[in-house]
């Protein structure tokens, strides 16, 4: 079994045009050339044949019946028109004697025009022949003119110039069409190459890790402009999950690294007996440790999240009823810092994932209670507003500084207030309850000042 050779997409091309103009060119043109011979070589029979009637008709109507024949000097002007013309006339009386002939009259005339003749027909098959007619006048033969010319057919000079330049021009106009075919395919083949050649050396360094990169002038053919765009996303999106896995990871190493050294330090300071191991210390040990289990947890989800943008189990929740029930659940935390923590609203029903929405909540109220100071207030509202769900977390807490705004969803950040504090996670909750909410098609606010408290503001799309 052989390997079928492997051709470029531009010689592909441009041979399937070359190929398909000359089987459909050549044929045209051989067909238009041998009809216009063939029309033409008829005309010339035609003209040969009337030509030879026309000798026959002037001999007659010249014929004098007085004298019995006719005038020498017509006879010579028929004769050596008829000559350079290619017609050899002999004229013979009634009883057969020759009156003039055209061989007898001129040998050097008669065989140089005979040869011109039989070079210019060369290539066709023929010869001269010879025809008699009879010569009548007043009911009787009165001579016979035997005329002989090149047969079955003949091109005088024009004739043949004629047909040489309609020959040239039909095989020029063949020629020419498929020169033009071929030169249209090439160029052709040349904008539909280039960009899939281009494609697959950027496939190629997407493939050696090099996403930067991309087509720069979008090819004016739909196809291929599809082809190029949807490369250049390929490109930006792998490049864009590349730098998250790079961020993700040095993020996440830091933020391992202070708690695990710190556990570390404390609990060799007690094997070392440099500490003595109290229940007090052994208890912060442990509350270090289980911050940092809780923030393993919390990459976990977040690397879920990431993974995976659509929301897996969608089903009718009542976004007021999972308000009520997380505020519940948060009400001893609530009480142990004399916060108020109230609920209004009615009930709203969307579609959406019922965990992912109680850990949106409760993200945003576990905040709420983490930011807000003693005897603070915090206020939870759950409704309809147009074709959307509306949660919002209102808390008179310490708030955020505009300028932290903008980055309070980023994953692993902690405004200045929130780290001297010592309170709060590691700064992935905000990032959680945003990328939930946004596999819901929904979007997260926020609206803040420094001491005055904060308000977070959730829609979920109701359709
Ligand atoms: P953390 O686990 O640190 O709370 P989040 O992603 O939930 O992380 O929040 C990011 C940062 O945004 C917090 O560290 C805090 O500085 C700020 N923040 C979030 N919610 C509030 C709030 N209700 N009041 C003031 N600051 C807040």
């Amino acid at each position: 079994m052989g390997v079928a050779a492997i051709k470029t997409l531009r010689s592909r091309i441009t041979l399937t045009i070359l190929a398909v103009s000359l089987l459909t060119i050549a044929p045209i043109s051989v067909f238009l050339n041998v009809y216009i011979n063939r029309t033409f070589e008829n005309y010339i029979m035609r003209q040969e044949r009337e030509r030879s009637d026309g000798i026959v008709s002037d001999l007659e109507s010249h014929y004098d019946a007085l004298s019995g024949g006719w005038e020498e000097d017509f006879l010579h002007t028929l004769g050596m028109y008829s000559l350079y013309d290619g017609y050899i006339l002999s004229v013979s009386d009634a009883r057969g004697d020759v009156l003039w002939d055209a061989e007898n009259h001129d040998m050097t005339q008669c065989s140089r025009i005979m040869m011109e003749i039989s070079a210019r027909m060369s290539t066709l098959k023929g010869g001269f022949e010879t025809h008699d007619y009879a010569i009548e006048a007043g009911g009787r033969r009165v001579g016979g003119v035997s005329v002989t010319y090149y047969g079955p057919f003949f091109y005088t000079e024009n004739d043949y110039r004629f047909i040489k330049t309609l020959n040239i021009a039909t095989l020029a106009i063949g020629l020419l069409s498929a020169a033009v075919a071929v030169f249209a395919g090439s160029l052709l083949a040349r904008r539909i190459a280039k960009p899939v050649t281009r494609t697959a050396a950027i496939a190629a360094q997407i493939a050696r890790g090099n996403f930067n990169e991309r087509f720069d002038d979008a090819p004016s053919t739909r196809e291929l402009r599809d082809m190029t765009a949807a490369v250049n996303r390929l490109a930006a999106s792998l490049a864009e999950q590349e730098n998250l896995r790079k961020r993700l990871t040095s993020d996440m190493a830091h933020e391992l690294r202070t708690p695990l050294a710190a556990v570390a330090s404390h609990l060799e300071a007690m094997i070392d007996g440099i500490w003595e191991a109290s229940p007090d210390r052994l208890s912060a040990c442990h509350d270090e440790i289980l911050r940092i289990a809780a923030l393993v947890k919390d990459l976990r989800e977040l690397a879920k999240i990431d993974g995976d943008k659509r929301v897996p189990n969608k089903s009718e929740v009542d976004i007021f009823d999972v308000a009520r029930t997380v505020c519940h659940n948060f009400e001893a935390e609530a009480a142990k810092k004399n916060l108020t923590l109230s609920l209004a609203g009615e009930a709203s029903v969307v579609p959406a994932d019922k965990d992912g929405i109680i850990r949106v909540i409760t993200n945003l109220i576990s905040n709420a209670i983490k930011y807000t100071p003693e005897n603070g207030r915090i206020s939870v509202t759950a409704g309809d507003s147009k074709d959307a769900g509306v949660v919002e977390v209102l808390d008179d807490g310490i708030g955020i500084a505009e300028e932290e705004l903008p980055f309070i969803f980023e994953r692993f950040y902690r405004t200045d207030k929130s780290r001297n504090r010592k309170t709060g996670g590691a700064g992935v909750g905000l990032t959680i309850a945003k990328s939930i909410v946004e596999a819901h098609g929904g979007a997260i606010e926020v609206h803040s000042e420094t001491g005055a408290g904060s308000r977070f503001v959730v829609k979920l799309p109701k359709g």
